[in-house]
């Protein structure tokens, strides 16, 4: 089927499901393929849970009138939304980086839901799926699109730039994440400028932190930036007034004398970039500096990220919702910059490194002990592989084995970061460190 027909299809029944457990009524279901399953063994399960149609790529399932066949399920929803969005002419600014990209796109919501109709990425839905499906939402009323984009391999923000064609877009920073596709820091930085040159391209908008080479470097070449960072040639520019409990921080535009205050609810010095790109991006899009601060202040962070849990008299810093080798860092000095004296890193392994596992967790527990943490429990088999004796380290495989030795230590007023890959799990320690 031509991507015109499916589109008069789309028109017809603008919702779009995946998964055949949470199908929209009157939708169109693509019968995905992952690792671990066929999308088109669901296709009837679909329409009979509610689907108006089943979008397919195996003959053997097509039988059924409302089963439309297609060559690759996957490619016709990249195309349809690479067409839906081709339909508007609206703002759609692409975010990716290594860290912090979906904290700043929740930033920018607040921020930009005050003034237009903003879509953003749900969650994390940042890939060559959760693209499309997000450019799909766009509708008649939408004003303003914040896009996700995710990748752990080179090409992958050219596909889904070459679909979303974003207007303008932001790489909140690179670091050493998903080094196994990437290769090295040179790969991430090279995957990364796909956004960059999508924008070269298409006489698109960036903004840039001016604080960080790696992005200077990477922009070059581009003409229409915005700048932000800390020094005063910045077109916003921002500087750090306070850390604890949360980041409080001041701002100015260039050629401005006027000095603006915001008091985020984010903790970790890490977030300051995060937190001036929102402003910069908003002021960019004519929001008032009150209109910044009010949507920046009202944005609590959830889901694993930078969230602070009380557990009785202990103060979890619950960032267990990812970590690499620059998040990590990031988060270990911002528990060693904290005043309380109590302070113990509860870390799990950081994964998709590949051959560089061995070093990078070795350089973690090197900053562990440079910076004198008094306790750490590092948790995992790339960890464990690194285990010596050092009063202050403790080493556990598992987290069965980690939450034991947890529970006997019965930690009271100390302040816990907890933090290692999605697939550690780690926010379930969580009850082990109640006082
Ligand atoms: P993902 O690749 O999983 O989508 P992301 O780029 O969307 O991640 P966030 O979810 O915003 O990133 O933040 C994840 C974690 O990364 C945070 O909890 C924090 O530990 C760290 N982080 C956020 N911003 C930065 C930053 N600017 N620099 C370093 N680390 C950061
Ligand atoms: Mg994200």
């Amino acid at each position: 089927m031509k991507t015109e027909d499916l589109y008069s299809l789309f028109r017809l029944h603008p919702a779009v499901s995946t998964d055949s457990r949470a199908i929209s009524p009157d939708s169109l279901f693509f019968a995905l393929k992952g690792p671990h399953f066929n999308g088109n063994a669901y296709a009837r399960q679909a329409l009979e849970a509610g689907a108006a149609y089943a979008i397919v790529d195996e003959e053997a399932y097509a039988g059924n009138e409302r089963c439309i066949l297609v060559q690759d399920v996957l490619n016709s929803l990249q195309n349809l939304a690479w067409h839906h969005r081709n339909q508007f002419t609206i703002p759609v600014l692409g975010i990716t980086g290594s860290n912090g990209k979906t904290t700043t796109k929740e930033l920018l919501y607040s921020v930009l839901s005050q003034q237009f109709n903003t879509l953003a990425t749900k969650g994390n839905l940042n890939n060559h799926i959760g693209v499309p499906l997000t450019l799909l939402r766009i509708n008649a009323e939408t004003g303003m699109a914040i896009i996700e984009m995710g990748a752990n391999h080179q090409k992958e923000i050219e596909l889904l730039c070459s679909i979303a064609r974003p207007t303008h877009g932001l790489i909140t920073n690179v670091g050493k994440a998903h080094l196994e596709g990437f290769g090295s820091l040179e790969g991430v930085m090279k995957g990364k400028k796909e956004l960059y040159d999508s924008l070269s391209i298409n006489n698109g908008h960036a903004f840039v932190c001016a604080d960080n080479p790696r992005l200077v470097e990477m922009s070059n070449g581009l003409t229409d930036i915005t700048w932000y960072g800390t020094s005063p040639s910045c077109d916003i520019r921002g500087e750090l007034t306070g850390s604890q409990p949360h980041l409080r921080f001041s701002w100015q535009k260039k050629g401005n004398e006027e000095m603006h205050t915001v008091n985020s609810a984010l903790s970790g010095d890490y977030n300051f970039e995060n937190l001036l790109a929102a402003v910069c991006v908003g002021d960019h899009f004519g929001l008032s500096a009150e209109q910044l601060k009010r949507g920046i202040e009202g944005y609590i962070p959830a889901n694993n990220r930078s969230q602070e849990v009380e557990q009785g008299s202990n103060l979890v810093i619950l960032d267990a919702y990812n970590a690499n080798p620059g998040s990590m860092a990031a988060a270990i000095r911002h528990l060693a910059s904290h005043p309380s004296k109590n302070k113990v890193a509860v870390l799990g392994d950081m994964f998709e490194l590949g051959a560089y596992a061995e070093e990078e967790h070795a350089s973690i527990i090197r900053l562990l002990e440079e910076l004198a943490i008094p306790q750490a429990c590092l948790i995992g088999p790339e960890f464990f592989r690194q285990r010596k004796t050092a009063p202050a380290l403790h080493f556990f495989e598992n987290q069965e084995e980690a939450s034991a030795w947890l529970g006997s230590q019965r930690l009271s007023d100390s302040l816990i970061l907890l933090k290692g890959s999605r697939g550690m799990q780690l926010e379930k320690l969580l009850p082990f460190l109640h006082s």
